[in-house]
């Protein structure tokens, strides 16, 4: 058995893909809805956005990603507005967690880009009863 980790500010949460899925949610649809309104402009469905290049902004590595994911990440995220001071709380950390190309984040990582309310109450937010937007502990693999 593996040892309990009780989570704390520093542990990682990220987006389980599969949840969507298993849940009759279409993430693509959902990331296609908080587009800005350029990339909306060039991709006019879900459909519309394929298979692009990403240049990595840090480690300059090229990786073949969705469009949705990279436009949010490297664009639409980046925009003022994209997580406002009106964002509800659940949904600023699922916008995070999408700008950050679902890069894993802990909630310390995630106020500090929110903005708002603060490591301890994300922390609970995420640990609470129902899993919102797919947002689970991210555990390593091997
Ligand atoms: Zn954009």
């Amino acid at each position: 058995m593996s040892p309990v980790v009780r989570p704390d500010v520093h542990t990682l949460f990220h987006i389980d893909l599969t949840w969507f899925e298993k849940n009759g949610r279409d993430l693509r649809e959902e990331m296609h809805g908080i587009l800005c309104e350029q990339d909306r402009a060039r991709y006019v469905t879900p459909a519309d956005a394929g298979i692009v290049d990403r240049i990595h902004p840090v480690t300059a590595e090229v990786a073949r990603v969705d469009a949705l994911w990279e436009a949010i990440a490297d664009h639409c995220g980046l925009q003022s507005g994209f997580i406002a001071p009106t964002t509800p709380l659940t949904t600023a950390v699922f916008r995070a967690l999408l700008a950050n190309g679902n890069q894993p984040m802990s909630p310390e990582q995630l106020h500090k880009r929110i903005g708002k309310s603060n490591p301890t109450a994300i922390l609970k937010l995420l640990l609470g009863g129902e899993i919102e937007n797919g947002i689970v502990l991210f555990e390593k693999k091997g």
